[in-house]
């Protein structure tokens, strides 16, 4: 199918001439970015809208790279139209935050990824999708902005429930920046899926900090199986302070897939999507626990 008519679209090239094209048109008025999520949903009418503000030339949207916000903190600042190919691939966040780039690089297919934008998907806030986990699991700080100024959201703020995040129809996801993690921490993701490159049936991200071989604030999340992540509380508490065996691990898995709620849905049964847990959280712990040691050599 074509999408319905769309009579006017918009290619802003400034932040502020996108935020006031926001206030004039905002509830008739579609943002795109890769729209890898937005332009199925045209073509199958399940969305219908008479303009559309395409944000690609925004340049502000590109930024990409570390940074200091004071002499203390370095972040990681993301524009929200950095591609799931460049999360996926570039060296700084393949080496310092290889969390992201593992959830990116399963995004699809190659041209997916070359398309796909991290503000687009966190928007859309799919439950299965793969970036909302391991910007939760590293504290990410969204920013909002609109024509009434900017707002900061915690991670965990951010995510409201099924395909609802706390952007109104006039605001525009701008950035995310993510605290450069302390010496001694290693992150992992992964994800189960029915085909290659397919959206999560379950999926696990984690981080860990190690000192002296103990684990420290331990921060797990798990996607696909719940409207938005879900927090693994007791399975942090119990890593808490712990020395590392591979015992402690399995576990700790097996913590995991008791406290997660699973459902039975077209792609997998409960029980079998607790088998997963087990698995896949062990596996992601054990990578993580890796690549902290690895950080501390
Ligand atoms: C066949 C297929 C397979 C896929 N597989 C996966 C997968 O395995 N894992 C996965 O995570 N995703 C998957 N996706 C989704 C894909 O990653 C999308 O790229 C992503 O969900 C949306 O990003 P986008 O830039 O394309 O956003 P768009 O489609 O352009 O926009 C999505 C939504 O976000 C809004 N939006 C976009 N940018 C902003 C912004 N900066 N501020 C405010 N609102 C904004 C739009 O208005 C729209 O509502 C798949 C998609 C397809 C078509």
């Amino acid at each position: 199918m074509y999408p319905a008519p769309i009579s006017e679209y918009f290619a802003p090239t400034s932040l502020d001439e996108c935020l006031d094209l926001l206030k004039e048109y905002g509830s008739q008025a579609k943002i795109i970015a890769g729209g890898q999520s937005m332009l199925p949903l045209l073509k199958i009418r399940m969305v219908e809208t008479p303009v559309v503000i395409d944000i690609n030339r925004v340049l502000e949207l590109q930024e990409f790279g570390e940074k200091y916000r004071d002499p203390e903190k370095r972040i990681l600042r993301i524009g929200a139209l950095t591609r799931h190919k460049t999360l996926a691939s570039h060296p700084l966040v393949v080496s310092k935050y290889p969390i992201i780039s593992d959830a990116a690089k399963y995004i699809g297919d190659v041209q997916i990824r070359n398309r796909g934008t991290i503000g687009g998907s966190l928007v859309h806030a799919d439950p299965a999708a793969d970036l909302p986990v391991p910007i939760l699991v590293l504290d990410g700080i969204l920013r909002v902005s609109s024509k009434a100024g900017e707002e900061t959201y915690s991670a965990e703020d951010f995510f409201l429930g099924l395909m609802m995040t706390v952007v109104e129809e006039d605001q525009l996801l701008t950035h995310i920046d993510i605290p450069a993690p302390k010496k001694g921490t290693g992150t992992a993701y992964s994800k189960h899926s029915v085909v290659f490159g397919d959206f999560a049936v379950i999926s696990v991200g984690a981080k860990v900090t190690l000192k002296e071989d103990k684990c420290l604030s331990p921060r797990i999340y798990v996607g696909g199986v719940n409207p938005r992540p879900q927090r693994a509380v007791n399975t942090e508490v119990f890593l808490e302070g712990k020395i590392i065996t591979p015992e402690v691990l399995k576990q700790a898995a097996d913590v995991l897939a008791e406290e997660i709620e699973v459902e039975s849905d077209m792609r997998a049964t409960a029980e079998y999507r607790k088998i997963l847990l087990k698995e896949y959280g062990f596996n992601v712990l054990t990578k993580a626990i890796q690549r902290a040691k690895e950080d501390l050599i």
